[in-house]
């Protein structure tokens, strides 16, 4: 084969895209080395370092020697030819060919050298490029880290080596990071990022992975070993961030989920997949820092799976019935009104809020379930209207995360107006907050409701962090003492003097109260001590079903002396 059939094919290669190593390379540099009596040819290739790096032009260039061919054989080199093939940007390739000593190239040899270089910016020009794709897909820009498919491509070869097991498999998400962000601006925020992630791959030693997924997420495969110290590591990382001419220590931690990767392995994507399910689970169920993989984590997923897939079709089907669990006025117990109490009818099972509530509220989807409730209650007040019975008012929840919609007071106002009720028989209850933000958005939403004649409650007062301001700024008609008030066997000095209190104050305010939860007739007899005499709770009835409760309307009155 002719020197130029040889660079030919070799350029066939190039362009046919099969085969562009540098073995066939090496070939068609061999054949034309042995031709012309070339004793050594060295290719210097000039190209930009991390030329994946989005500031390309920024990047320093990397200069690097390659020997394509050497004769060793040939004892001394004559002087070599060099040629370069530039780019037009300052990129470029140099080849050094040395003859044999005595070997003069002539004119033909020489038009071929030259030809030669410009392959060779061709050929390793695209050998980059490859690499730089390849490297680029599998980094995560901004650390430097592996991404998701350079994770799971070593985390393959772990697996290919039978040591999977010895690993723990992690899924962190650094903790509040948008706030932080948000104070020193997203440079900063990225900034930060960068030195977390130097600091936590620091630790990994060359065996482990740790990979940015993006944002503020990343996963990591750690020896067993060093579960503890990994553990504490991610609890506290320290970074700065300049604001201004300062420099601001800023510490760091994480929710972490980890699973211990045992036998119940299935395929390799659940080294990401599970511990994000266990970190999800930290933050936004648990409200904790760390959680593990467990059979009872999985189980607990897969039912809120469930739930959260069968929901849309449940609610179409009208799966769900609201009950009515009775208010009592225990001072003559007469029947003062009743809360409206969800539940879901699923073939034989009756299953409780707790159950599907939590969950529906976290994926925003309550909001549905809400109105079908009140819409539920309006249909059958307007029942017991048309059987000739008198109504009490009924209390409807509405979640706390349907708020942040501000048209939700007109809705329920048309919902009750649709079926021609008297406002006076809806109430509308919702829990208390402590957030400085849902507290005006709470404030507006009662005084929407109150201004359209529609009674409000605050549900489960005392329950967590109440405080004085719910009975200062909120516009409502109702308290409602959670049980946890009277859930002791003993009642004590500070509960009555607190809830005595608490009645008066509400009392002077001209906001009722009542208790709910009120099971035994110690409680009751206490409540009343204190100053309340509204009462729901199993004392007196649990929730009833629809057609119980129109019964109970009837008779209207609680017969205790039985
Ligand atoms: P809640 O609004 O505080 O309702 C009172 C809960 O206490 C009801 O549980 C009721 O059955 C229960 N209860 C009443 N008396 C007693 C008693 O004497 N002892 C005990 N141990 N429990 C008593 P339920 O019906 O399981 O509802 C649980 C929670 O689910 C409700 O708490 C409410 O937060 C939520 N929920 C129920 N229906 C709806 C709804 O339609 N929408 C929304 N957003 N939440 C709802
Ligand atoms: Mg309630
Ligand atoms: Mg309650």
């Amino acid at each position: 084969m002719s020197v130029i059939d040889s660079l030919l094919n070799f350029c066939h290669t190039l362009t046919d895209g099969k085969q562009q190593d540098m073995e066939s390379f090496k070939q068609a540099a061999a054949v034309y080395a042995g031709e012309y009596g070339i004793a050594k040819l060295m290719i210097e290739t000039h190209f930009r370092q991390d030329a994946a790096s989005p500031n390309r032009n920024d990047a320093p260039i990397v200069s690097r020697n390659i020997v394509i061919y050497e004769d060793t054989d040939v004892a001394a080199l004559g002087e070599p030819v060099m040629q370069k093939y530039m780019n037009n940007s300052d990129e470029y390739v140099i080849s050094y060919t040395y003859p044999a000593a005595g070997v003069e190239f002539d004119p033909q040899a020489l038009r071929e050298i030259e030809l030669f270089s410009t392959i060779s910016y061709f050929f390793f020009g695209r050998l980059r490029f490859g690499e730089m794709i390849k490297k680029g897909t599998l980094t995560q820009y901004m650390t430097g880290l592996p991404n998701s498919g350079g994770y799971m491509a070593r985390a393959a070869q772990i697996l290919q080596s039978g040591r999977l097991f010895e690993y723990d498999s992690y899924y962190f998400n650094i903790k509040g990071f948008g706030l932080v962000s948000k104070k020193f601006g997203f440079k900063q925020g990225d900034e930060m990022i960068r030195q977390y992630a130097h600091s936590v791959a620091g630790f990994a030693d060359p065996e482990e992975i740790v990979a940015h997924l993006g944002g503020d997420n990343f996963v990591a495969l750690i020896k067993k070993a060093h579960y503890a110290t990994f553990v504490s590591l991610l609890q506290d990382v320290n970074v700065t961030a300049e604001k201004g001419d300062k420099e601001i220590p800023v510490k760091l931690n994480s929710t972490i989920g980890i699973w211990h990767i045992d036998g119940a392995f299935k395929e390799l994507s659940e080294i990401i997949s599970l511990p994000a399910m266990a970190m999800n689970a930290a933050k936004n169920v648990l409200h904790q820092q760390i959680c593990h993989v467990s059979d009872e984590l999985l189980f607990h997923i897969s039912e809120q799976k469930k739930v959260l897939e069968s929901f849309p079709t449940a609610i179409r089907a009208k799966e769900f019935t609201v009950f009515y669990q009775p208010k009592v006025d225990s001072r003559d117990n007469s029947l003062a009104g009743a809360e409206a109490l969800v539940r879901w009818i699923h073939g034989e099972e009756i299953i409780s809020p707790c159950a599907f509530v939590p969950i529906l509220e976290r994926e925003g989807a309550i909001k549905a379930l809400d109105l079908y409730v009140l819409e539920n209650t309006c249909l059958d007040i307007r029942r017991w209207i048309k059987a000739g019975l008198s109504p009490v008012t009924v209390s409807v929840n509405i979640s706390r995360k349907d708020l942040d919609d501000h048209t939700l007071p007109y809705q329920i106002c048309d919902i009750i107006d649709k079926y021609e009720i008297d406002h006076k028989y809806i109430q509308i209850e919702i829990t208390e907050t402590t957030d400085e933000a849902e507290h005006d958005i709470m404030i507006e939403f009662l005084e929407r409701l109150s201004e359209m004649g529609i009674s409000t409650a605050i549900d489960d007062f005392g329950s967590g962090y109440s405080s004085l301001s719910t009975l200062r700024n909120f516009k409502i008609n109702t308290l409602k003492i959670d049980r946890s008030f009277i859930d002791n066997d003993v009642f004590s000095r500070n509960d009555e003097i607190i809830l005595s209190d608490i009645i008066h104050m509400a009392t002077m305010l001209g906001v009722e109260v009542i208790t709910e939860g009120v099971e035994r007739k110690e409680q009751l007899d206490f409540m009343n001590k204190v100053g309340c005499y509204l009462i729901q709770g199993f004392y007196y009835d649990k929730p009833l079903a629809p057609d119980a409760f129109t019964e109970r309307l009837k008779i209207g009155k609680y017969d205790m002396s039985i």
